[in-house]
C-alpha cells in the first residue's frame, strides 16, 4: 500500500530513467535527474538537523526546480509550502508567522528579495544543493517512514479578515485523487500535460502528481505566453502537448480572441479538463466546435478538499447561455447538499438550492495553526452524532438538475473568483481600511465587467494609482481594484454594516 507521494517518483524513475519529466523556461529535466535533486535536496535538509513534519517553504521562480523541491522535502518527511516570489512583502510576513517556516529553499539570485522577510529559519539554496553526491541509504529509509495521514503541502489561500488561511493536505489524499485523475482519463507516460496553474494554485497538484505517477512529461507553460494566444496554441502544438488542465479564464481568452482558428490541435490535443471557476458555455461552444471529439470536463472543488472532488465530462449539447453541469462526486467523495437548517436535499429534489459539502479522505486537515478558522468549517456531519465524522462546508451553493448532476450557483458569502483566483473581498477591504484616510470602505465583483469595485468613504480622494501602490504592498496584484469610486456615505443594513449587496445592485 502507498504511503507516500515519493514512491510514485521511486517508481517511475527507475521504469523511465531518461524519459523527460519537466521542460520549463530554463530547460529539461529526465525522470533519473529529477529523483537524485529531490534525493540531494532532502539529505541537505536531514544534514542540517531540521527534523521531521516540519514546513519548508520553497521561495523560487515557478519552474522544475520548484517541483524538485516539493518532491525532496516529502523525501525529508517534512512538508512544502509555495510563496509566489511577486507577493507583497506584508502577506508574506503573515504567512510566515502562521506557518513559522524551518527552513527555505531559494536561489542566491532571489536571496535579495527573500531577505527583506521576517524570516528566521535556515536558508539552503537550491544551485548549491541540487549536485550533492548523496547516500540512498541515509534518506531511503527515512522516506519509508511516512504515513499517508502525513502532511505534504500547506498552500495559502485569501482569508476574510485579511489573513490568509493555510490549507494542509496529507499524502493520502493526494494519492487518492491522483489514482482517481490518471483512471479516469486513461493517462500514461505517453501523455504531456501543458500546465498553467501556478504552483501555489491547487489545480497544479492534478498536472505535477499525474506526471510523477504515471511518467508524462510536464511542460511548464511561460506564463507571459497566456497573454498571447496563438503563441501559446503554437506552444502547445510544437510540443504536442495532449492535456491540459487550466482554469476558464484562460479557456475564455482563447475563445475570445477566436484563436483556434489559427492553430490546428486536431491531431494532439486530446482533453481539455478545467476547474476553479464557473466555464461558460459560450466559450466552451467556441471549443466544441473547433475540437469536436476531444474529452472536455469540468471539475469543481476547492482547496480544502484537494483541487476537486466532483466533475462532469461532457456528454450532451448545451445553447451559449445554459450553465454547465458541475456534475457528480468523484469515487471514495461524497458531497452532502445542506439546506438551512441542515437537512439533507436529495437528486430528487430538484432546483433546490443549499450548501455543498463534502466528506472523504480527500479532507484537509484543516487551517494550518489557525483552530478557530478550522472549527468554522470543517465540522461534525450534522446528519448523524453516534461518531465523529468531518465534513467541509465550502460556502458554495448548488442544486440538482434533471439528470441528477449537481448545479453550481454562487456563494453564501464574499469569496470571489477572479481570473481564476480565489479572493475574499474581506481581505481587500481590510487593507483599504489601513488608510488613514479612508473612513469605511466595500469592494463588490461587477461580473458583466469582470473587474473588481472599491467604493469608499474618505477624507480626500485619493489617486486611483496612489491607492493600487499602497494596495501593492499588502495583497497581491490580482486584488487589486479595477474601479475606485468615492461616495459621501455607503449605505447601511438594519444591523448598521456596509449593505454590499444594495451597493452592487445601485451601482451596476
Ligand atoms: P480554490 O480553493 O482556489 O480552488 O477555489 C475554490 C472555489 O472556486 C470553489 O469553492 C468555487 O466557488 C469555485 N470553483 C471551483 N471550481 C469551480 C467550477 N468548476 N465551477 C464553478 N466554480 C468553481
Amino acid at each position: 500500500m502507498q504511503a507516500s507521494v515519493t514512491e510514485w517518483l521511486d517508481n517511475t524513475a527507475e521504469r523511465y530513467p531518461d524519459k523527460i519529466a519537466m521542460v520549463d523556461e530554463w530547460g529539461k529535466i529526465t525522470f533519473a535527474m529529477f529523483r537524485s535533486k529531490s534525493l540531494a535536496i532532502a539529505a541537505e535538509i536531514r544534514r542540517r538537523t531540521i527534523g521531521e513534519h516540519k514546513p519548508v517553504i520553497v521561495f523560487l521562480e515557478k519552474s522544475g526546480r520548484s517541483v524538485v523541491s516539493f518532491l525532496g522535502i516529502a523525501y525529508s518527511r517534512n512538508f512544502y509550502c509555495p510563496i509566489d516570489t511577486d507577493m507583497p512583502v506584508l502577506r508574506v510576513n503573515r504567512i510566515l508567522e502562521i506557518l513559522q517556516p524551518s527552513a527555505v529553499i531559494t536561489t542566491e539570485g532571489l536571496y535579495e528579495r527573500f531577505r527583506q522577510f521576517d524570516f528566521h529559519g535556515q536558508i539552503l539554496f537550491y544551485e548549491n544543493i541540487e549536485e550533492n553526491e548523496i547516500n540512498e541509504e541515509t534518506i531511503i529509509p527515512l522516506s519509508r517512514k511516512a504515513i499517508d495521514t502525513d502532511l505534504l503541502y500547506v498552500l495559502f489561500t485569501s482569508g476574510s479578515t485579511g489573513v490568509p488561511k493555510g490549507v494542509g493536505i496529507r499524502h493520502r489524499s493526494v494519492i487518492d485523487y491522483i489514482d482517481w485523475v490518471t483512471d479516469k482519463f486513461s493517462v500514461c507516460e505517453k501523455d504531456s500535460f501543458g500546465n498553467q496553474a501556478p504552483f501555489y494554485f491547487d489545480n497544479s497538484i492534478l498536472d505535477i502528481y499525474s506526471m510523477l505517477k504515471t511518467g508524462a512529461t510536464m511542460y511548464i507553460i511561460p506564463k507571459a505566453l497566456f497573454a498571447q494566444p496563438v503563441l501559446l496554441l503554437d506552444y502547445l502544438k510544437e510540443n504536442c502537448v495532449n492535456i491540459i488542465f487550466w482554469v476558464p479564464s484562460a479557456l475564455i481568452t482563447i475563445a475570445k480572441r477566436r484563436a483556434l482558428k489559427n492553430v490546428d490541435l486536431r491531431k494532439t490535443l486530446r482533453a481539455v479538463l478545467f476547474c476553479g471557476e464557473v466555464m461558460p458555455n459560450k466559450q466552451l461552444n467556441y471549443w466544441r466546435e473547433h475540437l469536436p471529439d476531444i474529452i472536455y470536463a469540468n471539475l469543481y472543488g476547492p482547496t480544502e478538499i484537494t483541487d476537486a472532488c466532483t466533475f462532469y465530462q461532457v456528454d450532451r449539447a448545451f445553447q451559449d447561455e445554459e450553465p454547465l453541469p458541475i456534475g457528480r462526486p468523484m469515487k471514495n467523495t461524497e458531497v452532502l447538499l445542506l439546506d438551512k437548517e441542515d437537512f439533507l436535499i436529495t437528486s430528487d429534489q430538484m432546483g433546490k438550492i443549499g450548501e455543498l459539502c463534502v466528506k472523504g479522505t480527500s479532507l484537509a486537515v484543516g487551517y494550518y495553526n489557525n483552530p478557530k478558522k478550522t472549527s468554522e468549517v470543517f465540522v461534525q456531519n450534522p446528519l448523524q452524532d453516534e461518531y465523529e465524522e468531518k465534513i467541509y462546508r465550502t460556502g458554495d451553493l448548488a442544486w440538482y438538475n434533471e439528470y441528477g448532476e449537481l448545479m453550481y450557483s454562487g456563494r453564501k458569502d464574499d469569496q470571489i473568483k477572479y481570473m481564476g483566483h480565489r479572493i475574499e473581498l474581506g481581505e481587500i477591504e481590510t487593507a483599504v481600511s489601513s488608510f488613514h484616510e479612508v473612513h469605511r470602505c466595500c469592494c463588490f465583483y461587477d461580473e458583466s465587467r469582470y473587474r473588481i469595485v472599491l467604493v469608499m468613504e474618505s477624507d480626500i480622494e485619493l489617486a486611483g494609482s496612489e491607492i493600487r501602490e499602497r494596495l501593492q504592498r499588502q495583497i497581491p496584484e490580482y486584488m487589486l481594484p479595477g474601479e475606485i469610486v468615492y461616495l459621501s456615505k455607503l449605505p447601511l443594513n438594519a444591523n448598521g454594516k456596509i449593505d454590499r449587496k444594495k451597493l452592487k445592485a445601485d451601482m451596476t
